[in-house]
């Protein structure tokens, strides 16, 4: 196995990983950064932010993603490509293994491994995954133009996704199961104002329909426990995320729902020496712009505990 030393190595590329990076490189800490199984993480397959500070007109996910890391490469970070499969923070320097062979020594490391979507557990919707079912409208919409879709989900994501399919497709239901919209009002007014998106409240999927050539329908059932199929050729899952920790099970401390716990107000967490920031470490906020700054807190954090190594 190779191996290698860094002061500050960060695992993830989402907007907290790339601003821990533009950090990290301006305090001189040469930071690594592998970006993971999604560079650029989640905002990748979004669409246009308009809630990104500095950008009046929006700006695209991929094109904030690009700019961010083009910002950490200019002042010096290493961002390279790579999936970090093991780490060993038991001891210092802390030991991370990249790619399942290429061995790093840290003397810190910053996680910003992010969050991934979930999916209802269907049997057949882990079958036509792909040929139907998706978790990025982004990614997949442009498949299913002048077609019939459906999203799943009452939250700001689904509204999102909802409102992007409708510039694209024929129609579009909202699978709610609650009798209203988790949503943030503005996204709330943005889908009940699209005439081609229909909410359906109160509903649950039970089952993803489809043939060989992939998803044709999907059998939904209302609170009344009435059962009706509508015809759809494609299936967005919009229904929250879960965090990317099971690397770190056992070794950082986690809530119940897998979150990294960190320090209030800080991102510190239980292994000194060890930070989180972004969504890996956030259940409630889940925005670019906090990630990013809790990007920068872990970076800050991070020198100066670098600092006090260097006093001791
Ligand atoms: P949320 O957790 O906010 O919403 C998830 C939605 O999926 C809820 O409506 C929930 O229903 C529903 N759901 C969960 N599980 C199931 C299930 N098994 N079957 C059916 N429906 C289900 O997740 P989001 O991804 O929408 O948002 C996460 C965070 O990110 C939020 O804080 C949101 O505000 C933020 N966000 C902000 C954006 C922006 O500002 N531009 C864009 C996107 C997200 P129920 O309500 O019944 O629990």
């Amino acid at each position: 196995m190779e191996n290698e030393s860094v002061k500050c190595l960060i695992i993830g590329s989402g907007p907290a990983g790339y601003t821990a990076a533009i950090y990290a490189s301006r305090a001189n800490l040469a930071p690594v950064l592998y970006e993971g199984l999604e560079p650029g993480g989640q905002l990748t397959t979004t669409t246009h932010i308009e809630n990104f500070p500095g950008h009046p007109n929006g700006i695209t996910g991929v094109q904030l993603m690009e700019d961010m890391k083009e910002q950490a490469v200019k002042y010096g970070a290493d961002v390279r490509f790579g999936i970090a499969t093991a780490v060993d923070f038991s001891k210092k320097p802390f030991r991370v293994t990249i790619d399942g062979r290429h061995s790093i020594e840290a003397d810190s490391v910053i996680v910003a491994t992010g969050a991934t979507a979930r999916y209802l557990g269907l049997e057949s919707e882990q079958f036509y995954k792909g040929m139907g079912v998706s978790a990025c409208a982004t990614c997949d919409g442009f498949l299913y133009k002048g077609k019939n879709v459906a999203v799943v989900g009452g939250g700001d994501t689904a509204c999102e996704e909802a409102s992007y399919l409708a510039g694209i497709c024929n129609k579009v239901y909202m699978i709610v199961r609650k009798d209203y919209l988790r949503a943030s009002k503005a996204m709330q007014h943005k889908v009940l104002d699209t005439p081609n998106i229909e909410v359906l409240f109160g509903h649950n999927t039970k089952e993803v329909l489809g043939d060989e050539a992939g998803v044709n329908g999907v059998l939904l059932t209302d609170d009344a426990g009435q059962d009706k199929v509508i015809d759809v050729d494609g299936f967005f899952l919009a229904i929250g995320h879960h965090p990317n920790t099971e690397l770190f099970r056992g070794q950082l401390t986690l809530d119940q729902a897998g979150y990294i716990v960190t320090e209030p107000g800080t991102a510190k967490t239980n292994i000194e020496g060890v930070f989180a920031a972004g969504d890996v470490q956030d259940p409630h906020y889940r925005q670019a712009v906090t990630a990013a700054g809790s990007g920068c807190k872990a970076a800050l954090d991070c020198e100066r505990y670098l600092m006090t190594l260097g006093e001791e």
